[in-house]
């Protein structure tokens, strides 16, 4: 049995008193729960390390929403995994869409940056999805899997037992409109496919896939009860802690 992995991107919001906020209300408003699922907050860096210091001794951990591939050096205003580890980070986003779109991130450097979080020993969530064009086009099956195969290019087995993989349709983020559970289901069991096709039937068996595309409070069961989808990427609902909070209670 897969479980569930809840994680919210914050993305380039709440500077470090609206941090401290936040994390305080979710760390305070789990603490009681019995949590079925793992809990990842990703704020941005400049929050990082207050961050690690507030979730200590509860379930939330800890993630980076971007990172380098090189290991230090003359690459201003980028962060380097030891950097990251040295905050307490577990986790970092790669390949998200935002960072394909507005900065020219390409397959093959996502994939020098997933080589680059798991040989630091940190996890990556390896986000892949389509254009609202591609879909429409009939070509969505060819992009997430051109996306998969060049964004693991080289991984072992070994490796992917540490990637969260994250199904992001593009025309889903931030605008409201999510995928049916139906829509969502299909891609994940596409990509459960690919990584059977490319590893192994337990490699595919064991990933964690999650849906990631305007998952709120109210929407957040129907997507989580697909027998694919194992857990949310969760952007615009997780600053506010009541409907990250939902959103893990569905889960
Ligand atoms: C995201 O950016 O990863 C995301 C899923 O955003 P939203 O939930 O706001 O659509």
């Amino acid at each position: 049995m897969r479980k569930k992995v809840i994680a919210g991107n914050w993305k380039m919001n709440k500077d470090l008193t609206e941090s401290q906020n936040l994390i305080s209300k979710i760390v305070s408003e789990l603490g009681n729960e019995k949590l079925n699922c793992e809990v990842i907050i990703c704020p941005p860096f400049t929050s990082l390390s207050e961050a690690a210091g507030l979730i200590k001794g509860s379930a939330v951990k800890l993630g980076a929403q971007n990172m380098h591939f090189e290991e230090n050096g003359a690459f201003t205003g980028e962060i380097s995994a030891a950097m990251l580890k040295s905050v307490g980070c577990e986790f970092v986003i790669a390949g998200h869409s935002e960072r394909r779109a507005l900065f020219g991130e390409t397959d093959q450097l996502v994939n020098k940056k997933i080589k680059k979080i798991l040989s630091s020993g940190l996890k990556p969530i390896f986000c892949v999805g389509e254009t609202l064009e591609e879909r429409e086009s009939g070509v969505m099956k060819d992009v997430i899997k051109r996306q998969v195969t060049e964004g693991l290019k080289d991984i072992t087995a070994n490796q992917l037992a540490n990637i969260i993989l994250a199904y992001e349709p593009v025309w889903a983020i931030g605008t409201g409109k999510t995928a049916t559970p139906g829509q969502a289901e299909e891609v994940h069991a596409f990509i459960r496919g690919l990584i059977e096709e490319n590893y192994s039937s337990d490699a595919a068996e064991n990933l964690t896939i999650q849906y990631g595309g305007s998952v709120k409070p109210d929407n957040a069961a129907d997507l989580l009860s697909q027998q694919d989808i194992d857990g949310a990427l969760v952007g615009g609902a997780c600053l506010k802690s009541d409907s990250f909070i939902g959103i893990i209670k569905s889960a």
